[in-house]
């Protein structure tokens, strides 16, 4: 009885003391760590993840006009203080994420369907919004309160057996680590409207996160893979809406940017590799629009067949807009 009363004692002090005032929304979380303990675990997980992805994308020009970009929305971030690290991952997955501490992770396939500068600084301010808001710090520390949680419920439900201790304790463990992975539907909302709030403060247009709402709502039936960011991200329309009205709250107050400098970011990508690694290399090539030329001819001369709807929507477009003046060609 006195050991059930100290450690449940303990557990209340430990919860205390570990909620933190959060920097984005000034509620307070349950965190168990200081900021250096959170880049510290950050560098540690760092290695481990480019590895997981199969290494580093050498592209240094690409590298550094990511980080520029990266730099700008970090600056104007509820956290300034961190420094984010930007790494091209050499996968064709479409995804891209941020871990605590601030490291920025970005697959080649995401980067080859993404068209323009505003969407690319979207999903980026989206990311730093996650750790700005400490969600992925958040699940940890829910886990570590869990684990230590499910390690005093098993000492007080089965004192006298420590096997049904141990199963007691792994099967919780295991329920709440499938539930940790991937982010709340409000944790993700809560990154849209942080990722629009820094696009619109450092000067991109804020556009861009719904844009690439429409992206993968318009690609989620066409491309495998999309299956990853889609488990995590998923594309629904509470997003694309909730995306619609934050930008109009910013029109509302004044104007807002809507240069979306699409040529500046094709030139970027021009020769990204597309292709999965292991398999023959496929490059993007940027096309000039010709005299002429419409969705449906150049899918057929391209793919030879009838891809135009794709072509068109893996170039940001409607089947029944004009064609921009340049377009990507090379992904399938
Ligand atoms: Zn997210």
């Amino acid at each position: 009885m006195k050991i059930k009363r100290w450690l449940s004692g303990a557990f209340c002090l430990l919860f205390l003391a570990a909620c933190s005032r959060n920097p984005v929304n000034e509620s307070y979380n349950l965190n168990f760590y200081s900021d250096a303990d959170e880049i510290r675990i950050g560098e540690e997980y760092h290695p481990q993840i480019i590895k997981e992805y199969g290494g580093e994308y050498n592209a240094p020009a690409l590298r550094a006009y990511v980080q520029n970009i990266v730099n700008r929305l970090g600056d104007v971030s509820h956290r300034p203080q961190l420094v984010y690290p930007v790494t091209l991952l050499d996968s064709n997955e479409i995804n891209a994420f941020a871990i605590p501490g601030g490291h920025v992770y970005v697959c080649r396939g995401l980067l080859a369907y993404i068209n323009s500068e505003a969407e690319l600084a979207g999903v980026m301010g989206h990311e730093i919004g996650h750790v700005n808001a400490k969600h992925g710090l958040q699940r940890m520390s829910k886990s570590t309160g869990f684990n230590l949680g499910a390690v005093i419920l098993s000492l007080l439900l089965f004192q006298d057996d420590e096997d049904k201790q141990n199963t007691a304790y792994r099967v919780g463990q295991t329920v709440f680590n499938v539930a940790l992975l991937s982010y709340s539907r409000e944790d993700e909302m809560e990154a849209d409207r942080l990722g629009i709030e820094y696009e619109n403060k450092a000067g991109f247009s804020p556009l861009g996160v719904g844009r690439v709402m429409t992206m993968f709502e318009r690609l989620s039936g066409v491309s495998s893979q999309l299956s990853t960011v889609l488990s995590t991200h998923p594309a629904s329309s509470d997003r694309s809406k909730q995306a619609r009205i934050e930008v109009r709250k910013l029109e509302e107050k004044g104007s807002i940017n809507r240069e979306l400098n699409r040529e500046r970011y094709l030139e970027q990508i021009n020769g990204l590799v597309t292709s999965a690694k292991g398999q023959p290399v496929k490059q993007l090539q940027i096309y000039t629009v010709q005299k002429g030329d419409a969705w449906d001819n150049l899918a057929a001369r391209y793919f030879n067949g009838d891809a135009a709807k794709k072509l068109a929507w893996f170039n940001g477009c409607e089947l029944s807009e004009p064609l921009p003046a340049r377009i990507k060609l090379g992904l399938f």
